[in-house]
């Protein structure tokens, strides 16, 4: 069990063992992101009370990180295999020669090839306008945390698939690319963090916490810089490497005013829409779609840096100030989703299409109500109600569809979700029995 864990932790370092690393066949490749989540869940906690208990941490913009995690990995299983599709098809159909999958030297030039893919995806997705409307999901917090990591756009995968396909024309396996494709992106998940400042001459080649800090920066010497998944000599040989300097401002250039996730994950898309029929002429419009987002007719790809609002630290980040009635409640609303969502996540593939459907209809329906309600908007309040009343007869309609996954500690989670909602319900009945008297009583 401890061998187990610590197995997993070593994930999220890319200290992995090639031999245990190689399979033939696709199928054969474990799903290693969902493998870690209950070690993300732990971490992000502990890092979340530490930040608590000393002050400087939101909880609020914590919660829509995850939010947008929970979000990405439920989209990636709708959407199963839309983006490995491709490179299986270049792969069975153009590639040129066949790499033998259990060669070391094999694991070897697709950890490095994996990482070169992801640099130049990467830097695709800052300077290609349509790319970056689903990145700068990534990029829409204005805290830099672990649950930074987590906050991932719904269609990353669906329009980052293409850099990796000379992978596919070279040979090299497809289980040996999503194994590392995997391990490249969990290596990604500790480097979001203040507390590590700096790693002495690993700086030099790896991609750190402080290179990742620049790159999430939005003071100008941050713009466009350190694209690095796991190797940071990408930036330094391609000439976007920036050392950490002046203390960070986080977040975007123009930040987001909302913890609604339909709006973080499709705001920039709204833009484009509204940009793109404003924009006169044939070619500039395609110039809106594919160069950069700072782009505007007569400016170069990129856009100009004076167009960057000069930004200095500390900046107040948006933060609307809830009761604590309020906090205590959505808080443990979100957790409850969160954990429904890691409860289900390791036995998705016992569940019918329907069932599936209905958990990810609930769980992104919670992350809208509990993200209005950290904006403080009152609609969100009472969509919130409609959840808790909502949650009984998904409940049955899950249980019922595969009773067999319902017994054991699986049962105590739901006893644990029933007893949960059912006093949601006590409290927003009283809630509004007491809105309404105060009301009368006014009146
Ligand atoms: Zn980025
Ligand atoms: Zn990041």
């Amino acid at each position: 069990m401890a061998a187990a864990v610590l197995e997993r932790v070593g994930y999220l370092f890319y200290v992995v063992h090639p031999e245990r690393t190689k399979f033939r066949e696709v199928a054969e490749v474990p799903e290693y992101v969902r493998e870690v989540l209950p070690i993300f869940a732990v971490v992000v906690i502990l890092e979340q009370a530490v930040g608590l208990f000393k002050g400087g941490i939101r909880i609020n913009d914590s919660i829509t990180s995850i939010f947008q995690g929970v979000l990405h990995l439920m989209f990636k299983v709708v959407l199963r295999g839309v983006d490995t599709a491709a490179y299986l098809w270049v792969y069975q159909h153009l590639r040129w020669t066949t790499l033998p999958w259990d060669s070391t030297a094999t694991w070897l030039l697709a950890m490095i090839g994996c990482d070169l893919g992801y640099y130049w995806l990467h830097r695709a997705s800052h300077e290609v306008n349509v790319l970056w409307g689903a990145h700068q999901v990534h990029h829409s917090s204005e805290e830099y945390n672990l649950s930074t990591a987590l906050r991932q756009s719904v269609l990353q995968h669906q329009v980052t698939w293409m850099f990796y396909l000379p992978l596919a024309f070279i040979g090299l396996p497809p289980p040996i690319f999503l194994v590392h494709a995997q391990f490249n992106t969990l290596y990604q998940f500790w480097i979001h963090t203040q507390h590590v400042r700096s790693l002495g001459p690993l700086e030099y080649i790896l991609n750190t916490p402080s290179h990742h800090r620049v790159h999430h920066g939005r003071n100008r010497y941050c713009i466009d810089k350190n694209y690095a998944g796991t190797l940071i000599i990408w930036d330094r040989l391609f000439g976007t490497f920036a050392p950490e300097e002046e203390e960070v401002v986080y977040g975007l250039t123009h930040p987001l005013t909302t913890f609604n996730p339909l709006q973080i994950q499709l705001c920039h898309y709204k833009y484009m829409w509204d940009t793109f029929w404003s924009t006169p002429g044939f070619t500039h419009k395609l110039s809106v779609i594919f160069k950069g987002p700072g782009w505007g007719p007569g400016k170069p790809w990129r856009g100009v840096i004076e167009d960057i609002p000069d930004v200095h630290a500390p900046q107040e980040p948006y933060n609307p100030q809830l009761p604590t009635w309020c906090n205590v409640y959505v808080y443990c609303a979100a957790m409850m989703v969160i954990f429904t969502f890691i409860a289900t996540a390791n036995v998705l593939p016992h569940f019918t299409a329907m069932t599936t459907a209905a958990i990810f209809v609930f769980i992104g329906l919670s992350t809208i109500t509990v993200g209005e309600m950290l904006d403080k908007n009152p609609l969100g309040f009472y969509l919130e109600m409609v959840r808790c009343l909502l949650y009984f007869p998904v409940e049955s309609f899950v249980v019922a569809s595969t009773p067999q996954l319902f017994a054991g500690l699986a049962l105590y989670g739901i006893y644990a979700l029933r007893a949960f909602y059912a006093s949601c319900i006590c409290f927003w009945a009283i809630y509004l029995a007491r809105s309404v008297t105060i009301k009368t009583k006014s009146a």
